[in-house]
């Protein structure tokens, strides 16, 4: 089987967030599956630097305003399909410059669903590539129109799979663009891409996808809700078993202790010992004092109420109080990053941050810190919590979306019967954040129920493998 996935990110070239590391990794899981995976992105710069011996394989002399060339070429495991498109892609800043979000974005993701459909119409199938996949999975709002064009364009198509991995990003765009969208005026509809008078990038890929999947079973049920569905709950009911959930996997490869070169030290769930020195590391990078005995907190975060580090803010005196120091790695936001600073300077030796987004600074957190805070008002699925169970930074987070389905809170009952791997907490709340650190700092003073925790995550089955084989499947329906 052939599978052509569609991303605005992609793990190792560009990154934002959770997206990137799905789109790079998934890829490589499923050719274990036997299917035969090619990924779509923008020609960004980063991405333009990084290839080697590209081929170009289509040229279209007008793509939106502007010419562009499709290459086809390997970067490591993967296979790619570049979009190269100047007047679209060339210029720093993913979605946004200096100035916010850049205006054409609209024109830019529609140009990577269009040629994803292209690809799925057949573009490829009379070139020397001769490449036609029997399936596209496409990501996010980015590429939400993929499936829409493949509808009103009518036709063989390819059957289709939507991703949400944020129902927060819908791409919502001023209806008048329908024409130049090169959409129909039959799409502008309900029972099409129209999304409360605009056009919805992502209410597309949702209704017009064979099936839609988000990245775990939690959220899959709380977008459904009235709550959750930040206005699309309705189509997402309506779905019915057409919508699941498939909980997210990390790269086991990138984010493995034993082998990590980012850490000063390595070490593995027999033997975790050496996370002490990881330890002194981290905190003499962020200030803090270095005291073995001290628990130490981490965060790891883009800064976003989503991510409620505002609560996390309201708790601070708690874990201060109880003698637990606090490592944030975060970027975003003006307003959180200014409250970040301020603890820190509110609490010297006790309080340290980086603000930036820095890879070494994330690994020697998670294989450093005694525990990492995951406070998220919301979270699709999480990836700091499951690279933090493989690394022994016991995760403390929010029992909401993908947190609650990938870590076991260490209340009485599963300590008993030795299966925690955590501590949740909800509603989320900052008393509710509270009373879980008090839980925390009580299990950190017990050595051994708190080792016994360590090791269950450190233990526990976080890779691709599992969920490869659930969209293969998926796939193999639809094809
Ligand atoms: P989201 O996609 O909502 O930002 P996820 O937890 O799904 O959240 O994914 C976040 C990813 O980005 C993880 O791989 C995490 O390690 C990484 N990350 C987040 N913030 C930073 C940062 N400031 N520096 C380095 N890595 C970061």
């Amino acid at each position: 089987m052939k599978l052509l996935s569609v991303a605005s990110e992609l793990f190792p070239l560009v990154k934002t967030g959770g997206l990137a590391d799905v789109a790079g990794a998934l890829p490589i899981a499923l050719v274990e599956e036997g299917i035969e995976v090619r990924s779509l992105i923008p020609g960004y710069p980063a991405v333009m630097a990084a290839l080697r011996d590209a081929e170009t394989v289509h040229h279209d002399p007008s793509l939106f305003g502007g010419p562009a060339r499709l290459l086809a070429t390997q970067v490591g495991a993967l296979s790619l399909f570049v979009l190269d498109a100047p007047h679209l892609y060339d210029r720093s800043g993913l979605y946004a410059g200096p100035a916010g979000d850049w205006a054409d974005n609209p024109f830019r993701f529609a140009a990577l669903s269009r040629v994803a459909a292209q690809i799925g119409q057949g573009m490829l199938t009379h070139g020397t590539m001769a490449w036609r996949p029997d399936v596209i999975h496409a990501h996010d709002w980015q590429a939400g129109l993929t499936a829409a064009y493949l509808h009103f364009d009518g036709g063989p198509r390819p059957g289709t799979v939507f991703t949400i991995h944020n129902l927060a990003f819908q791409g919502q765009v001023p209806a008048e663009l329908l024409p130049a969208l090169g959409l129909p005026h039959r799409a502008l509809d309900m029972h099409g891409v129209e999304h409360y008078g605009a056009i919805g990038f992502l209410k597309a890929g949702i209704w017009a996808s064979d099936r839609v999947t988000t990245v775990s079973p939690s959220y899959a049920e709380e977008i459904r809700t009235e709550a959750g569905g930040m206005g699309l709950d309705g189509l997402l009911r309506s779905l019915g078993g057409r919508l699941t959930g498939i909980l997210n996997g990390i790269d086991t490869t990138v984010w493995n202790p034993a082998t990590d070169p980012r850490l000063p030290a390595r070490f593995n769930a027999d033997d975790p010992t050496a996370r002490a020195i990881n330890k002194a590391r981290l905190q003499a990078r962020l200030g803090l004092a270095t005291d073995p005995a001290t628990p130490l907190f981490g965060v790891i975060s883009r800064l976003s109420w989503q991510k409620g580090m505002d609560l996390l803010q309201a708790a601070l005196p708690l874990l201060l109080k109880g003698g637990g120091q606090l490592a944030i790695l975060g970027a975003g936001d003006a307003a959180i990053q200014a409250d970040i600073t301020a603890a820190s300077r509110q609490y010297p030796g006790r309080v340290g941050a980086i603000l930036g987004y820095d890879e070494d600074v994330a690994h020697l957190i998670q294989g450093g810190a005694d525990a990492l805070v995951v406070p998220s008002r919301f979270e699709p699925c999480g990836l700091t919590q499951l690279c933090a169970l493989r690394y022994g930074a016991v995760p403390l987070v929010s029992r909401v979306g993908g947190l609650q389905d990938s870590v076991i809170d260490a209340n009485e009952a599963a300590l008993a019967a030795g299966v925690a791997t955590g501590l949740q907490f909800a509603p989320v709340t900052a008393s509710t954040l509270e009373q879980a650190i008090t839980r925390a700092l009580a299990l950190w003073a017990r050595p051994d129920a708190w080792q016994t925790i360590q090791r269950n995550g450190m233990t526990g089955d976080h890779g691709w493998n599992r969920p490869a084989r659930r969209y293969a499947r998926l796939y193999k329906e639809i094809a």
